[in-house]
């Protein structure tokens, strides 16, 4: 199964990511995560990657490019793969376009979840993370067990510098003129799925998973 998720910050993109890649045993491959965890290694990259985050821009085509294509020619990626916040823009979206066609890869779904602005802001503001494992939660929406610790791992929760209500109200105009025209981009490929990213996480999956089928 080779997949992408679309749709705007915090329209549940992680949340579904991490039940999905549970279900369908593929590797999840979110670039967020992956800048976020070079930016607690204090690589290079990370210290790039920080500058356009913090602000709610995206970061240089060419960089986040470059990444996935290291991470797809990767073996495990063979059997199937969940994109997570990639493509964002149209350069990447052709770039990622001939990539799996050199691999000889086929998408099989765009699944884009579908969130109104008032939502997002609630959700982004709300969400916490926990520092090790990376499992989302949500303040009123999905929250842990215990305050601010992880029910996976025992371990505390953080919240994302980047989900201040400024720099959100940021990255949804980023998201509107950069990422929502991928949308028209895969319909016309025939491959693109909505999914009403309003209702509950359990009602959400249940919906992916009608699409995506029982098998592996
Ligand atoms: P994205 O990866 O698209 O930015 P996340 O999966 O991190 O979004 O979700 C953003 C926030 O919204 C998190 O705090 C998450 O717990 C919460 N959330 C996710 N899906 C739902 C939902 N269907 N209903 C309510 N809150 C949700
Ligand atoms: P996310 O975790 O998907 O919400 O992404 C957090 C931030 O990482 C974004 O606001 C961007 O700054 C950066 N980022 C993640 N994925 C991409 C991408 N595909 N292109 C450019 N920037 C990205």
């Amino acid at each position: 199964m080779k997949l992408v998720l679309l749709g705007p910050p915090g329209a549940g993109k992680g949340t579904q990511a991490s039940n999905i890649v549970k279900k369908y045993q593929i590797p999840h491959i979110s670039t967020g995560d992956i800048f976020r965890k070079n930016i607690k290694e204090n690589t290079e990259l990370g210290l790039k990657a920080k500058e356009y985050m913090d602000k709610g821009l995206l970061v240089p085509d060419d960089i986040v490019v470059a990444i996935v294509k290291d991470r797809l020619i990767q073996d495990d990626c063979k059997k199937g793969f969940l994109l997570d916040g990639f493509p964002r823009t149209d350069a990447q979206a052709k770039a990622l376009d001939t990539e799996l066609q050199n691999l000889e890869f086929n998408l099989d779904y765009v699944i884009n979840i579908e969130v109104d602005k008032d939502a997002l802001i609630n959700r982004a503001i709300g969400r916490r993370i926990c520092k090790e494992c990376g499992a989302t939660y949500h303040v009123e929406f999905n929250p842990p067990s215990a305050t601010e610790i992880c029910d996976e791992c025992g371990n505390e929760l953080y919240q994302r510098k980047d989900d201040t209500e400024a720099t959100v109200k940021t990255r949804i105009e980023v998201y509107l003129e950069q990422t929502k025209p991928l949308i028209d981009y895969y319909n016309k490929q025939n491959i693109l799925v909505n999914i009403n990213g309003l209702q509950d996480i359990d009602k959400v999956f249940s919906d992916i998973t009608d699409v995506l089928g029982s098998e592996k």
